[in-house]
């Protein structure tokens, strides 16, 4: 090579080295994307340079580098979607760019924040994902007692953080849930029954709107907007901020579990529906079930205790040595480390169909129905798990929030976990099955954050009084549903 050519391609591979990699990135002259409604158009290279070069971070598309890998979320059960456009956003221009593009050219659009959006609406196929995942700073105000955290954080930035200053806001139990979605559908947790859901604890969120304009919403700003993120989903636009009050606790909550011989689990079940609804609001009370591929089972109770541990005894006596448990522990344990402790069993990439429904008259049949079906499967993890509402989250009207469902005694959640993509069909079909012969014991309402497959008219059912009011708010924020891939609230037309 020439001196001069050298320079030349060095000068040219140095300044490559500086083009963002949205700008670096080769589109193809025409891409074939679905429109909002599911109807196929095709965007030209130069409209896709537009929206690149508006990113502060990159635009993937198919063949771009790390395509495969950044289109996946939580549930590999939708490894097979894939997006026409993936827009990472690090801040609120990458968001209001991504949402304007998306409008004006009539794109079908699923938001992610934290990827673990259970029936995979966060990643959609031929569509534009809007993913914030990389959208995780949270700053702590010890003065106020408050926390802002970006839209795409997950509960361990959260829970890390707050606790850094002996301060926690109450979430959920899997560190890598995401803190956005999670909040913006309730947000249930071992602390919601002394501190209420997570959308109790919200002050405001930053959103972005179908039109593409950042609003404020507060108790004191755009209060209608305020009242519909709490329990509304995502149907109201992208949220690039939420900010929570924070409690002063830590760094330890008392835990404890009893495990069962499987031959016990009709007691064990029928013991936790007589003694789960009535203890104080300090504790949080579950049971559950599992079975390993390895054919390993569990069968186990348990509850966290949030009060002063100088009352620790006394107030977990009662609780302790129920039936004849195999064994049994009760100890203090680091408050985030327990916010993690059941991460591996719910583990990425895994296909999963679980859903959810709610319990208030409990029927003795239902545990007889879902113990006869509890088969073991060498292909397939089983899992079941009873949680107790109540306590602080009952103490606040139906209609003080989006989320409907205050007076609900129990949540069920069941299904299972497998790895072979040629066994999906089969398990989302025992899936289905299993659960049409437990819904004759359960409400018909769920905890939107656990859907899976559920119809438009169980999903509108759901929102029970006050889903009027959200489409009045769907009407004003996103007329066209442009933000339709959620438990969606249709505007009326
Ligand atoms: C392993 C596991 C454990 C869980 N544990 C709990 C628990 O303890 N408590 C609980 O309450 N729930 C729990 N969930 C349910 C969880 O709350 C929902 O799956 C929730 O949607 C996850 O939020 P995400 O941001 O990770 O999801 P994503 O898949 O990113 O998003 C799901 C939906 O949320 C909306 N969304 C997400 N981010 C934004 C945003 N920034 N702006 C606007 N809309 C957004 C979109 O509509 C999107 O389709 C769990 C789920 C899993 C998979």
């Amino acid at each position: 090579m020439k001196r001069r050519d050298f320079v030349k391609s060095a000068i040219g591979v140095a300044a490559a080295a500086y083009i963002p990699a949205s700008q670096a990135a080769k589109f193809p002259a025409e891409l074939l994307v679905l429109s909002r409604t599911g109807v196929e158009k095709v965007l030209k290279r130069g409209e896709i340079e537009d929206l690149a070069s508006s990113l502060r971070r990159a635009l993937l598309v198919p063949g771009s580098p790390r395509y495969n890998e950044e289109r996946k979320i939580w549930n590999g059960l939708w490894d097979d979607r894939r997006p026409a456009l993936i827009a990472q956003c690090i801040d609120i221009s990458d968001i209001i760019n991504a949402v304007n593009f998306a409008r004006t050219h009539d794109l079908l659009v699923a938001v992610r924040g934290g990827g673990h959006g259970i029936s995979g609406q966060s990643v959609c196929d031929r569509g534009m994902v809007i993913d914030l995942s990389e959208m995780r700073g949270v700053y702590v105000d010890t003065k106020t007692r408050t926390a802002k955290v970006e839209g795409g954080a997950l509960l361990q930035d959260l829970d890390r953080e707050g606790q850094s200053y002996g301060l926690v806001c109450p979430a959920g139990v899997v560190s890598h849930t995401g803190v956005a979605g999670l909040t913006l559908g309730g947000g249930i947790g071992i602390l919601m029954r002394k501190y209420g859901l997570t959308i109790d604890n919200l002050l405001s969120v930053d959103i972005v709107t179908a039109d593409g304009k950042l609003r404020h919403a507060s108790a004191d700003e755009n209060p209608d907007l305020f009242w519909g993120v709490r329990g509304g989903g995502g149907n109201f636009g992208v949220v690039s901020m939420l900010e929570y009050r924070l409690h002063e606790f830590g760094p330890n909550i008392l835990t404890s579990s009893s495990f069962y011989e499987q031959s016990q689990a009709k007691d064990m079940f029928n013991r936790f529906f007589e003694n789960s609804e009535n203890v104080p609001n300090d504790f949080h009370i579950w049971a559950g079930m599992s079975i390993q591929e390895n054919g390993t089972p569990l069968t186990m109770m348990g509850f966290t205790y949030a009060g002063p541990m100088d009352q620790a005894d006394r107030m977990t006596r009662p609780l302790l040595g129920q039936g004849k448990p195999v064994s049994e522990f009760t100890v203090p344990v680091n408050y985030v480390k327990q916010q993690s402790r059941i991460d591996a069993h719910n583990a990425h990439g895994r296909s999963y169909y679980i859903k959810g429904r709610h319990v208030n008259d409990y029927d003795p049949a239902m545990t007889d129905n879902i113990l006869e079906r509890w088969q073991h499967d060498p292909r397939r993890v089983n899992t079941m798990r009873l949680v107790t509402f109540g306590g602080a989250i009952a103490e606040v009207d139906n209609d003080a929030t989006a989320w409907p469902h205050r007076q609900t005694k129990w949540d069920l959640e069941l299904g299972a976990s497998w790895t072979g993509a040629e066994d999906s069909e089969e398990f989302v079909e025992w899936g289905r099955d299993y659960w049409d012969s437990i819904l004759p014991y359960t409400e018909d309402s769920f905890y939107v954050n656990e859907i899976m497959d559920e119809t438009q008219a169980e999903i509108t059912a759901n929102y029970e009084s006050n889903h009027q009011r959200l489409v009045a708010l769907k009407n004003t924020y996103d007329p066209k549903n442009l933000f339709r891939l959620n438990a969606n609230i249709r505007p009326k037309t």
